[in-house]
């Protein structure tokens, strides 16, 4: 107990592991222990002399000086970890956060306060992650080009961050007058942004904020287009201030524009090539019937000239020619119903019959002469297609087959027309093959682009538009390389289900 008694307060104060102060009651330390010092970043007995108050970051003072006159108008230990919270300053300034207790102690009619405390960690690991937090937003921000602004109604004046203000060329000032900010606005686009703004600020919507405008730089008169964002904000059912974002766009638009400019340039050409697929198509069905009127006058006026004329024959070639022109306008409207894509009309059909129809129109149309040879498979199955149309697709194959064995010495000029079924009975398989001169492997690779042709008076087209037909009647058309010699076209068309 002796030993006890022989203990100074100094010694017990300097032994503790805890930081330690001891006051007076004007909060005037008299006692610092070294952990204390050691906390505060203080040397031995720098502390000493010196009030708390003055330990404390200014901004806490004044709150500071209450607390204290509260506590001393009624001293009673307070321990830790009640919300005694302190910013404090270390000797460099620095803010730290501590947690303390206070216990008065009375000796000898003087009160003198013993302040026990520690660094807490809590608050400054709180704005350490704010700190974070807003550095990552700052980065954020700066990577996806976006400058921040706080329009304030009521002051009609606009916060905006360092990119905005680079934007509007106006570096320096923090914030705007509403009426600066707009006068950087392109006056072609304030109306619609304005516009903007009016409707985000009625109570009764959203309060969303969208507009895209341009700004003038007043620097260097740069245009940039701006894409901004933002909601409006209310109090008492008042809009009083517009938070929102702005973006850069402009790069984005100059690349919109260019598109546009792109895709107008490209409807022209496609508009272009139409027509003159459409133009190529007419003078394809018109070709044969334009011919055999011109041959069919031709023969009328050499007989009149001649007047050498015997009415039946002259009235055969008369009939010929209305035949011919009735042929070209019937050709031209199925070719306009075709190319105009109007709904496709099919019907169960006979291949064989189609292709005497076909064999027959080609002899009428005096192609000239060959030897059709007919190989069709026993109880064939009806095709779902259009007639005319698949009529059409093998009067073309005739006669490219006939013109092409024309220029030939072969005495006996043949067509092979083959019909099978193929694909489980799903598809008929027509085979088209004479005994001309064949293709070589070059012209075959170009025989369907449009307007290929080996021929002076040829346009072309036959083959393009034959394939486009046997497509629209869910086939398909080719040349079979292989089959030589001569040429073999083959085609499909479904069978009827
Ligand atoms: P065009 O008959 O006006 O030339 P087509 O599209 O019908 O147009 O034919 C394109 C080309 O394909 C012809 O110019 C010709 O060179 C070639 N061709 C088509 N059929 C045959 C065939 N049976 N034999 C040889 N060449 C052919």
């Amino acid at each position: 107990m002796s030993a006890v008694k022989d203990l100074s307060l100094r010694s017990v104060l300097d032994a503790a592991a805890d930081a330690m102060l001891l006051t007076e009651n004007s909060g005037r330390i008299v006692l610092a222990n070294p952990t204390a010092q050691q906390l505060l970043g203080y040397g031995p007995d720098e502390l000493k002399g010196l009030t708390v108050e003055m330990l404390i970051a200014p901004q806490y003072r004044k709150q500071f000086r209450y607390y204290h006159k509260l506590f001393m108008s009624k001293p009673a230990k307070r321990p830790m970890h009640e919300g005694n919270e302190l910013i404090a300053l270390d000797r460099e300034g620095k803010e730290m956060l501590l947690e303390i207790s206070l216990s008065p102690i009375k000796a000898k009619q003087q009160l003198y306060v013993l302040i026990i405390f520690n660094a807490a960690n809590r608050r400054l690991d709180a704005e350490e992650a704010l700190r974070t937090s807003e550095e990552r937003l700052r980065l954020a921000k700066q990577a996806a080009g976006l400058g921040i602004f706080d329009y304030d109604f009521k002051r009609n004046i606009i916060y905006w961050d360092k990119q905005m203000r680079k934007l509007w060329g106006k570096h320096t000032e923090k914030t705007v007058s509403y009426e600066e900010f707009v006068a950087a606005i392109h006056p072609d686009d304030r109306e619609a942004r304005q516009a903007a703004i009016d409707k985000a600020m009625d109570p009764n919507s959203s309060g969303e904020f969208k507009a895209q405008y341009r700004i003038v730089n007043p620097v260097n008169g740069a245009e940039r287009w701006i894409s901004a964002r933002g909601r409006v904000y209310f109090e008492s059912g008042c809009a009083h201030r517009l938070i929102g974002v702005t973006r850069d766009v402009t790069e984005q638009k100059c690349i919109e524009k260019k598109l546009q400019v792109q895709r107008g340039e490209t409807e022209n050409i496609l508009k272009q090539q139409v027509a003159v697929r459409t133009a190529s198509a007419i003078a394809h069905e018109l070709n044969q019937p334009l011919a055999a009127i011109s041959a069919y006058s031709e023969v009328v006026l050499h007989a009149l000239d001649n007047e050498s004329f015997i009415a039946p024959h002259l009235r055969r070639a008369l009939q010929g020619c209305v035949e011919q022109a009735q042929r070209a306008g019937r050709s031209l409207h199925e070719l306009l119903a075709f190319l105009q894509k109007g709904e496709l009309i099919t019907e169960q059909s006979s291949l064989a019959e189609i292709i005497h129809e076909a064999l027959n129109f080609v002899y009428e149309d005096g192609y000239g002469r060959f030897y059709p040879l007919l190989r069709l498979q026993q109880d064939l199955p009806l095709v779902q297609c259009n007639r005319t149309q698949v009529q059409k697709v093998l009067v073309n194959l005739f006669r490219n087959a006939i013109e092409a064995m024309n220029i030939t010495d072969s005495p006996l000029l043949t067509i092979i027309t083959e019909v099978q079924t193929i694909g489980s009975q799903q598809f008929a398989l027509v085979s088209v093959q004479d005994n001309g001169p064949g293709l070589d492997t070059s012209v075959s690779k170009r025989i369907f682009e449009p307007f290929f042709t080996t021929k002076s008076s040829g346009i072309g087209m036959g083959l393009a538009i034959s394939r486009a037909l046997i497509e629209a009647n869910g086939g398909q058309l080719w040349i079979d390389a292989n089959n030589r010699p001569g040429a073999t076209f083959q085609f499909t068309l479904p069978l009827v289900p």
